[in-house]
């Protein structure tokens, strides 16, 4: 059985698979509609969603497949206190495969760990988003026709937004990659994902302030939405929410077959006057997302055409130490409020210990 919580859960050749995958059922979804015919999705959110809620939903039901689940923390049994393990224990013999969201980082691993059904992470605090990669990844290869050889920007909140924090992890593994990092200085990228990916992979990375110098060298730009939610300071957040805004006017700065992408829902750093643009691509990726998702399901499900795939062990347990009496202090982890959890880290190459639910430095 596998799992997918880190885009690394995949190699490149089943990243490869996949996309190829969500690329036949975009060109004729209705071959697809009886693939998951008896099969049951268990949408676990403990976090409002529209789209990946909705388009797993959907994937779900495209496949013939049916749907059961919660949308939010009071509506399902954590709100009694239940654990994060029982409840996928329970929903192990309810439901073939389990789509998982949870403000916590590292939930989704802590269900794994007792899953006896494929678990798939929806988005995990300010952690991860691996499904949201596999849509942008869609997305790229269409508009540019490769996952090589790109320069990528990511612009916002890339302390917080997990999309980015999945989509460098993905893009990593494949040659001539560049990334550009626009954020205000106090929402750059976290310290662990420049030395766990940028710099173990040698990637040519530059972290500035400024759009506008950014614009004209990339291929794709990345635009997030300021987090709001998982700022611990809102007037913090009242003081960054505006400061980047894409508008018609800057992208007269980008190149001509430039893709711009967003995971959505945005606030207000892309005009609605860019939405025209031929070069606007994230309605389009909203789109593949539900083909991406439909690949993903049928794929774990052992349904794709390509087979099931081969066991392999939780990546992120791989090396794992125990450290039972020293909790993860990063306040947004599972362990810490997770009833039965050890506490476990891993060490970096750098010999930084990492929790390995969170990914932050043991303090
Ligand atoms: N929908 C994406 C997420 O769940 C992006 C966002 O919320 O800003 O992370």
């Amino acid at each position: 059985m596998r799992h997918l919580l880190d885009p690394f859960d995949f190699s490149v050749e089943e990243l490869d698979d996949l996309l190829h995958l969500g690329q036949a059922i975009a060109a004729d979804p209705a071959k697809y509609a009886h693939v998951c015919d008896g099969k049951v999705l268990a949408t676990l959110f403990y976090e409002p969603s529209t789209r990946t809620r909705l388009s797993f939903t959907s994937a779900m039901m495209h496949l013939g497949g049916n749907v059961l689940g919660f949308s939010s923390a009071n509506a399902s049994s954590a709100s009694k206190g239940e654990t994060v393990a029982d409840t996928i224990r329970v929903v192990s013999g309810y439901a073939d495969i389990a789509a998982m969201r949870h403000p916590l980082e590292g939930a989704p691993m802590r269900a794994a760990m007792f899953s006896r059904i494929p678990v798939i992470n929806a988005g995990d605090g300010g952690h991860q988003h691996p499904t949201q990669t596999l849509t942008d990844l869609m997305t790229i290869l269409s508009r540019r026709g490769r996952l090589d050889h790109l320069r990528v920007g990511f612009c916002g909140d890339l302390k917080y937004g997990r999309t980015v924090h999945s989509l460098m992890h993905a893009l990593s593994r494949y040659e001539g990659i560049e990334f550009v990092l626009i954020s205000p200085e106090e929402l750059r990228v976290p310290r662990h994902l420049i030395d766990s990916v940028v710099v173990p992979n040698n990637i040519p990375c530059t972290e500035v302030t400024s759009l506008e110098d950014a614009m004209p060298s990339l291929d794709i730009l990345y635009m997030t939405r300021i987090q709001r939610e998982r700022f611990a300071d809102k007037l913090e957040y009242e003081r960054l929410k505006n400061s980047y805004i894409l508008d018609a006017e800057k992208m007269k700065l980008g190149k001509a077959d430039m893709a711009v992408l967003h995971p959505l829902p945005r606030v207000n750093e892309i005009t609605l006057d860019v939405d025209n643009d031929p070069r606007a691509a994230y309605f389009e990726q909203t789109q593949n997302g539900l083909y991406m998702r439909m690949a993903l399901i049928m794929t774990l499900l052992g349904l794709a055409p390509t087979g099931p795939l081969a066991d392999k062990p939780l990546a992120f347990l791989q090396g794992a130490e125990k450290y039972p009496d020293d909790p993860c202090q990063f306040r947004n982890c599972i362990t810490r409020t997770e009833e039965g959890l050890i506490p476990l880290y891993v060490r970096s190459e750098s010999g930084e210990l990492r929790c390995a639910y969170c990914e932050h430095s043991k303090k």
